[in-house]
């Protein structure tokens, strides 16, 4: 089921949102963030309605609700499916008027929940891009922009036509940023666990910052530090961090097979826990 709060009221399905002059789909001024409920439970939701407030300054928009505002929308509509549903939630911040530059008080809100299972712990295979994560000089990297993901869903197509689930995406210095559309850690060959160092290329995942506290919070610490391509291929386990997923095993990285590891499990177990008690 998709729900949708538009315009002051929730319609069911896949109503329609934008006009054909709206600034957003002629230049892209959307911005969006994705955040979920697990069974009733809403891990880190205030700081996924942060981001899309900051997200929307980032580019010249403005979200028309506040925090508090969006929380409660949340709420609203997460209890209109079961109790044990798993969704995805993801406000939406447009623009619709403007020529060329997007009016920001004309910026308009949607907020979408539809059922979305988690992904089992079962693994995924990665391969390396070809494509680049842009520089911040070059696109908004710093927002949660849906205009980013041309590139990282034309990286997931080249991984998908070469017959991998995923792809690893490098930065303009050639070091690994990030999957095409989550963070990456990883367990190197004398067992560090390892992330790379957020710089501007690749969206700072909350997910990434609450796997890093929650390993903290077991004594292990995460290297946050540059990350050679050539790391990827020492390492004992690969693995993702993101909303969707939350914490999924990368088992194999181009011919190599990894195995679903004991970090991975045990940032999947802790993240599980966190969630329970949000
Ligand atoms: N990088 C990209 C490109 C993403 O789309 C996502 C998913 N939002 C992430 C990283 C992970 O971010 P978060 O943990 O905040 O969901």
């Amino acid at each position: 089921m998709y729900l949708t709060y538009f315009d002051g009221r929730w319609s069911e399905g896949n109503i329609p949102l934008y006009g054909a002059m709206d600034h957003s789909l002629w230049l892209g001024s959307s911005v969006f963030d994705g955040a979920r409920a697990l069974r009733g439970h809403l891990p880190d939701l205030r700081p996924h309605l942060e981001r899309v407030i900051a997200s929307s300054e980032k580019l010249g928009l403005r979200c028309p609700l506040d925090v508090d505002e969006m929380e409660a929308l949340v709420r609203e509509g997460v209890a209109k499916f079961p109790a044990d549903a798993e969704l995805y939630i993801r406000p939406l911040v447009f623009g619709t008027d403007g020529f060329l530059i997007p009016v920001a008080e004309a910026s308009r809100f949607a907020l979408t929940i539809f059922d979305a299972p988690l992904p089992p712990f079962s693994g995924f295979s990665a391969c390396l891009s070809t494509l680049l994560r842009p520089q911040p000089s070059m696109a908004p990297t710093d927002a949660k922009a849906s205009a980013l993901y041309a590139n990282s869903t034309r990286a997931m197509r080249e991984a998908k036509a070469r017959g991998f689930d995923q792809a690893i995406m490098l930065d303009a210095d050639g070091n690994v940023a990030e999957f095409a559309t989550s963070n990456l850690f990883l367990v190197s060959a004398d067992g560090a666990v390892v992330t790379p160092r957020l710089n501007g290329t690749f969206l700072a995942g909350i997910t990434r910052a609450r796997v890093i506290a929650l390993l903290a919070g077991e004594g292990v610490r995460v290297e946050e530090r540059s990350v050679a391509p050539a790391e990827l291929l020492s390492a004992r386990e690969i693995f993702s961090t993101g909303n969707f997923g939350k914490v999924t095993p990368c088992t194999r990285y181009e011919e190599r097979v990894l195995e679903a590891g004991p970090v991975a499990r045990r940032a999947r177990e802790l993240y599980l826990a966190f969630t329970d008690a949000s």
